[in-house]
């Protein structure tokens, strides 16, 4: 797995509060984007003649862009189209591209043709790019009345919106695409899967072969403390967890343990092979995908040994 490579994206879902853990997320997003710049233009190039994305209803998409056109001054924003994707932005120019021809032209749609193979999502969806903390508080406070939960960024369904603080890089915009994309072929997808996959891609790089994989990032760190402590999630608990459970209380273990489980079988070449099991409802439970991908003969417990060994072996 090149670990060399561009995209390096942190971001939130446990606020810092949680067990006290830091979350380090500037540095490695600035990093983000000095390397994108010399690495992402000629994906991007190739990436556009060969979307993934069906051309949205254009009444539906034309709705979406008036509403941005009309509430974000042309002075201070670029309006630009990519697939489903009705994206709005104060970055300058270069730094636009870096974004639209980047993460969402290249990375995100090569995810969308690695995983979610069996409807790429037509349905358009606003994506507000705001270049910095100031931008991204007063535009929700403008447009929404409201200070978000998080300084990173958000999915918004009821808004039809992802609404991202991009200066602190691309890593949440991609991992909120990434739902945006599994939900479109996936409506029932639970949270515990659709959280993993989202987390696995927001620190992401290119391995030998040219696809996208997730590398270790901050969540790393928490899981490690949650394994020396004996309180790591039990994979039998959580390919069944309700929604309601894994955004619970413990919600910054579940992410970290549904995340490395992602990475684990990523590695192990099971990971489209795992999701696709569930979501076409192949076997009877999560829990049979797993072991049907592990190779039948395996215990739910002996697969979270191999692969909670195989995280402790991991580095940032
Ligand atoms: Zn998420």
């Amino acid at each position: 797995m090149a670990r060399t490579a561009p995209y390096r994206g942190v971001r939130r879902d446990r606020p810092a509060a949680s067990k006290g853990r830091a979350v380090p997320i500037v540095l490695v997003a600035l990093l983000a984007v000095g390397l994108a710049s010399v690495l992402w233009p000629s994906r991007g190039a190739r990436a556009e003649n060969e979307s993934p994305w069906p051309e949205p209803d254009a009444e539906a998409a034309k709705k979406l862009a008036d509403e941005l056109k009309r509430d974000l001054p042309a002075k201070d924003f670029r309006f630009e189209q990519a697939g489903p994707w009705i994206v709005a932005t104060d970055l300058d120019a270069a730094a636009t591209r870096r974004f639209i021809d980047g993460t969402i032209r290249t990375y995100a749609a090569d995810i969308q043709r690695q995983l979610f193979d069996k409807t790429p999502r037509r349905t358009p969806v606003k994506v507000y790019l705001f270049k910095d903390e100031r931008s991204y508080n007063g535009w929700n406070e403008k447009l929404f009345g409201e200070k978000p939960s998080t300084p990173y960024g958000y999915y918004s369904r009821t808004r039809k919106a992802l609404v991202m603080n991009i200066g602190t890089g691309g890593g949440t915009l991609l991992h909120e695409m990434v739902h945006a994309m599994a939900e479109e072929e996936f409506p029932a997808i639970p949270a515990w899967l659709n959280e993993g996959l989202g987390s696995l891609y927001e620190a992401s790089s290119r391995d030998a072969k040219g696809r996208v994989v997730g590398i270790a990032n901050w969540r790393l760190t928490g899981l490690l403390a949650d394994l020396k402590a004996g309180t790591a999630v039990k994979f039998a608990d959580l390919v069944g967890m309700s929604d309601e459970e894994f955004y619970g209380e413990n919600s910054g273990s579940n992410y970290a343990s549904a995340r490395y489980l992602m990475q684990w079988l990523q590695s192990q070449g099971q990971l489209e092979a795992f999701y696709r099991r569930i979501r076409d409802k192949t076997d009877d439970d999560p829990q049979a995908s797993l072991r049907a991908v592990c190779g039948g003969k395996v215990t739910i417990a002996e697969i979270e040994a191999k692969c909670y060994a195989w995280v402790k072996t991991l580095k940032r």
